[in-house]
């Protein structure tokens, strides 16, 4: 059989879990994104029909157009598709939700929104396909843009990026992660690992726009260079419209090249790195961050969920790193 044909214990092939041919610019990181969404589901066996998908506005809430073609699905307003979701969730446990939001829907318009609802605990999967831009109306600056960057007319941004990750995991969410659009080894466990769990799931994905974000001098542009111990050497510069795969290993980095000079570095965390303390993954995040760094993977999981989030399930076993892991199996309620 084809991989893309082999049928999973609930009978559906991965193409069940496709959608119609994505309109987002070619080379885009959403649509590696729609593509790992897509092998998660496949792999939970997860009916295409127990899941709804909602998203707001932007490029990244269009993107679930093009995945789970046979799910139900929801394009709400600018930043409101917590509500919506909220409103849905209240109405239909029997779903799996899923969010799927931008930097500007989620950190410029739809901050309150994004706050309460990791504070509810809202049982969702939430992932931010996150580039820092506007991308949908051509590139202006997001809230989560780096001080200092360039956008494609020059422009230099002078205020201060929000990180969502850091707003989640103090308001109470208990499923934390970041990662990469080019690292499927590390976005399928780590997507797999917040649908199965029953409470406040949110990922944080950086996915250039290689349209309006793809000129150097941000964090989320498309030069890459990997710093393996003290050797520096170019790896995975794939132009736009080529498929970007940037896979690297727990307690690697990668490097983002900037138009500056400086670079940015992503650290993928260590295998023996503990999700289960939220104050010492702050403060791991911050100190990382203090040195430059961005750390990717699964950063906090709550060890206890309570009755608050329940739902569907939770994930029996402890998450080290997403980087390799199993983080979840499969779930109880799924089987
Ligand atoms: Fe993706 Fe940017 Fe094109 Fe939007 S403008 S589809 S974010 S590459
Ligand atoms: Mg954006």
């Amino acid at each position: 059989h084809h991989p893309t044909l082999t049928k999973n214990k609930v009978g559906y092939t991965r193409r069940d879990y496709e959608g119609p041919v994505s309109t987002l610019c070619a080379g885009c990181g959403h649509d590696s994104i729609s593509a790992a969404i897509i092998q998660a589901c496949w792999e939970l066996d997860i009916e295409p029909h127990r899941v709804a998908k909602l998203s707001g506005i932007g490029c990244s809430s269009k993107a679930p157009t093009y995945f789970l073609g046979a799910s139900h699905g929801f394009n709400t307003v600018h930043g409101r598709m917590p509500s919506v979701l909220t409103g849905a969730n209240l109405a239909n446990r029997e779903l799996m939700y899923l969010g799927v939001s931008g930097d500007g829907d989620s950190a410029s318009i739809g901050l309150g929104q994004f706050a309460n609802a990791m504070r509810r605990g809202v049982n969702m999967a939430y992932i931010v396909m996150n580039n820092g831009v506007y991308g949908l109306t051509k590139g202006q600056f997001s809230a989560t843009a780096d001080r200092g960057s360039k956008s494609k007319k020059g422009a230099i941004n002078t205020d201060n990026p929000i990180d969502l990750v850091g707003i989640a995991l103090q308001l109470g969410a208990t499923y934390v992660a970041r990662s990469f659009s080019g690292d499927k080894a590390q976005l399928v466990p780590l997507i797999k690992g917040a649908l199965a769990h029953g409470g406040a799931a949110f990922i944080d994905v950086i996915s250039p726009c290689v349209t309006f974000n793809n000129h150097g001098g941000s964090t989320k542009s498309y030069e890459y260079v990997r710093q393996h111990d003290e050797a520096v050497s170019v790896i995975d510069f794939v132009a736009p419209g080529g498929e970007l795969s940037t896979e690297y290993a727990p307690g690697e980095v990668v490097e983002v090249a900037q138009q500056d000079g400086s670079v940015l570095r992503m650290r993928k965390l260590h295998e023996d790195y503990d999700p289960t303390d939220r104050y010492a993954a702050m403060s791991y995040m911050n100190s990382h961050a203090a040195r430059g760094e961005v750390v990717t993977g699964l950063l906090y999981l709550d060890p206890l969920p309570t009755d608050l989030h329940t739902a569907l399930n939770t994930c029996a076993q402890p998450l080290n790193t997403l980087g390799t892991a199993q983080l979840c199996p499969g779930s109880k309620a799924l089987e």
